[in-house]
């Protein structure tokens, strides 16, 4: 089974056309070294490949499967390198491998040691507890040949793996490919470096302008190219003419001719060229990949060029039962779990959402030492009657002030997670990992709802806690200077607006945190997202007076912004407070609204995410 095949493939970036009806073709056991002058077009094939953009007309198989019709299943048991690898700086090599790992579906005890394994073969064993963000750029690159790695792909593309590489480590390399085609994997290596590609690879492919203009097995190709003659001597002119008159078809080749002598003899084609000039040199081409190289991408494209598609030299293919496609473990389930992970390493996590409960432990304690000042002062006679306070009260007020922290830290970490992705080139080796897009946005939902919900959870139970230890959750009461007590609000009254607040504090979160992730989607740089996300909460505040009665339709309805409080949370402090006439002006749209909010961002995300360009 062919391990991949590209046919006719091209694609745009814009109006301009990087890659015109490429075709290419791996059987398990190649090495292919794919060659092209910067610009020519490697990585788009690489990336078309991989899923990283698609194609606008071709096709291609992966181990027989069609990766446009069944991307994840296809990829599979692919492992790649493109352009620049991209890491979490500040987490271990053996922790970004092991996490890769089990977002290919591993369980932890393999991916630890696949993480080993890997680290050992690319020579970074010492370096495993290290973070990444201490690597050199040569140690970096050997890193993203480790995550190449895992799992043991039987294809493996690699985009200019001995980018940054010493000496020592592309003979490593070198060594490393051979052994694994030589164990049936197919291997693609696009490389500048032609001394890399020679005695290593079976077939190669050169691009020129997008086009494949040579492609075939690496024999095929030398047998074809040493059957030019080099000719050099003076003056050059004269003898091109003199060969064109002989019926052959000589090409300039920088200050010497390359000719096919069709047959003739070479003694007979040299005695005709030393009549007319002084000839230094006639000999055959020296069949190097460098005079293929050099005869491919300076000569014209020619449909000639191309040798037969299957060359000698291959390795032996596998046994058939290492071809079944490897399965495909739940892909959203991966995503949201290695979401979770990362999010759960980040050092920013923790005090993100502890913020909001210091906050509410701080207003817990401002309004006890409030009461008991006014208390004071109702004793000493300066105050005619202060109220004791109450447990439903004091939560309602530590709500209202941890509330935003809480929303504006979701709001943050939600926008940074796709544009801190894209700016890191992490997402791609997610990407890679037989995910669709959607997947990856839906898992880094779900972790973010989770991420959420602890933050809200954690609030809520501090502030409960400090609440019910400062007050007790009993009636509000006024004291007054003779000591009478009359109750201002009676807890059983109180209680059902307090569940009521809690309750739809939830939505409107979520809804912040879908808002930070489409802005996260929609924007690349991390600033700008954060920008947007923060735009898009509190930009419709300048409609409320516009929209009046329907003013019920803005996030900042339904959430306390530190300036007001038209939420639950706060018709619960007006309950509690006492108030007779308390109302609650968006009870209509508390669950529609947010809803609506969080649908809508969920989607466009999705949308924008699918148009993202992933390097
Ligand atoms: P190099 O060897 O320098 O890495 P390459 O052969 O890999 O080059 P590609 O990166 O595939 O070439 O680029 C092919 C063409 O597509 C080039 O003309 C390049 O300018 C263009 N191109 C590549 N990436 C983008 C992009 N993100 N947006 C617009 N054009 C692009």
């Amino acid at each position: 089974m062919t391990a991949l095949e590209l046919q006719n493939l091209t694609f745009r970036y814009g109006r301009d056309a990087a890659v015109h009806g490429v075709s290419l073709s791996l059987q398990p056991g190649d090495c292919y070294g794919f060659l092209g002058h910067n610009g020519a077009g490697k990585t788009t094939v690489l990336r078309l490949a991989l899923g990283l953009l698609r194609p606008a007309t071709g096709s291609i198989r992966i181990h027989g499967i069609d990766a446009l019709a069944e991307p994840r299943r296809a990829r599979a048991a692919v492992g790649a390198l493109v352009e620049r690898p991209g890491f979490h700086l500040a987490a271990t090599a053996q922790q970004n491998l092991a996490w890769l790992a089990r977002l290919q579906g591993m369980r932890r005890t393999l991916a630890a040691a696949e993480a080993a394994r890997t680290l050992e073969l690319v020579g970074l064993a010492a370096q495993a507890d290290r973070a990444a963000g201490s690597f050199s750029l040569g140690m970096r690159q050997r890193l993203g040949v480790a995550q190449a790695l895992l799992g043991r792909p039987r294809l493996l593309l690699l985009d200019e793996p001995s980018n940054g590489l010493d000496p020592e480590g592309i003979a490593d390399l070198r060594r490393l490919l051979r052994q694994l085609a030589g164990e049936g994997t197919a291997v693609l290596l696009s490389s500048h470096l032609l001394q890399e590609l020679e005695g290593l690879c079976t077939r190669i492919g050169v691009l020129r302008e997008g086009r494949m203009v040579v492609e075939g097995g690496l024999d095929d190709l030398r047998r074809q190219i040493g059957a030019r003659h080099v000719v050099a001597g003076r003056p050059l002119p004269a003898l091109a003419q003199r060969l064109r008159d002989l019926g052959l078809a000589p090409e300039t080749v920088g200050n010497r001719l390359l000719v096919a002598l069709d047959g003739r003899q070479p003694g007979a084609v040299a005695r005709e060229l030393t009549a007319i000039g002084d000839l230094a040199e006639f000999a055959p081409e020296p069949a190097t990949l460098e005079a293929i190289y050099l005869r491919a991408t300076n000569g014209q494209p020619q449909p000639g060029d191309r040798p037969p598609v299957h060359a000698a030299g291959k390795a032996p293919a596998p046994a058939d039962a290492a071809l079944l496609p490897v399965p495909v473990p739940a892909p959203r389930w991966r995503a949201f779990a290695h979401e979770l992970r990362t999010l759960r390493a980040a050092r920013t996590i923790a005090p993100l959402l502890l913020a909001p409960a210091a906050f509410a432990l701080w207003s817990v304690f401002a309004y006890r030492h409030a009461v008991h000042g006014a208390l004071d002062r109702v004793r000493a006679g300066e105050l005619f009657s202060a109220d004791a306070g109450s447990g439903h009260l004091a939560m309602a007020r530590a709500l209202q002030a941890a509330l935003p922290v809480l929303a504006l830290g979701l709001l943050w970490l939600a926008s940074q997670s796709v544009a801190a992705d894209l700016a890191a080139d992490t997402l791609r080796n997610t990407l890679v990992r037989s995910l669709r897009r959607l997947d990856v946005l839906l898992g880094k939902l779900g972790a973010l709802l989770v991420a959420a919900g602890l933050g809200y959870a954690t609030t809520v139970l501090v502030a409960a806690l400090a609440a019910g230890l400062a007050f007790g959750f009993g009636d509000l009461e006024e004291v007054s200077r003779r000591g009478d007590r009359q109750v201002l609000a009676a807890a059983a009254d109180v209680a059902g607006a307090h569940w009521q607040a809690l309750r739809h504090g939830v939505l409107p979160l979520a809804a912040v945190v879908a808002v930070g992730l489409c802005a996260s989607a929609l924007v690349r740089r991390p600033t700008r997202a954060l920008a947007v996300a923060l735009l898009l909460v509190l930009g419709p505040e300048l409609l409320r007076d516009g929209l009046r009665d329907e003013a019920g339709w803005l996030l900042t309805s339904h959430l306390p912004t530190g300036l007001r409080d038209d939420s639950a949370l706060g018709f619960l402090a007006a309950v509690a407070r006492g108030a007779a006439d308390a109302l609650w002006p968006w009870a209509e749209f508390a669950v529609g609204a947010p809803l609506a909010w969080f649908a809508a961002a969920v989607v466009v995300a999705a949308l924008a995410l699918q148009r993202r360009r992933v390097g």
